[in-house]
């Protein structure tokens, strides 16, 4: 599943470059290009799913592997210890601007509740 004029289609096809910092089969992270802290990383699955929930419905351990991946890169980053954000951003509303499904994962500094 692709979609040609995906942003994040085109970063996972090489297509566009972009910092990556992990890859499995399924799934690659790389820094936002707008960093809101000092760690700010996307995970994606490399197939085009639009949100966390469609991504969630085709049920296929892809999920897991979407998280578990975001949980890598926190240990690389060296904040899984001290703490981190997995944040997906669903739907205008809440601000999510590309609808290929994506965990933000953001740390490095002190981290407000609730959030903005
Ligand atoms: P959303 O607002 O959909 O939750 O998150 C989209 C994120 O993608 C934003 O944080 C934005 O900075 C990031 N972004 C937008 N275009 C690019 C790009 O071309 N490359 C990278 N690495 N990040 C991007
Ligand atoms: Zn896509």
């Amino acid at each position: 599943m692709s979609e040609a004029d995906c942003l994040f289609c085109r970063i996972v096809a090489k297509e566009i470059p972009a910092r990556i910092v992990h890859e499995t089969d399924r799934t690659l992270a790389f820094r936002d290009v707008n960093p809101q802290a000092p760690t700010h990383v996307l995970v994606v699955p490399k197939d085009h799913y639009p949100t966390a929930a469609a991504l969630a419905a085709a049920d296929d351990g892809l999920t897991d592997e979407v998280i578990r991946a975001a949980h890598e890169v926190a240990e690389q980053e060296g904040i899984a210890e001290s703490g981190y954000r997995l944040v997906f951003n669903t739907g205008p509303g809440a601000g999510q601007t590309v609808f290929h499904v994506h965990g933000h994962v953001v740390g490095g500094r002190d981290l407000n509740w609730p959030p903005g």
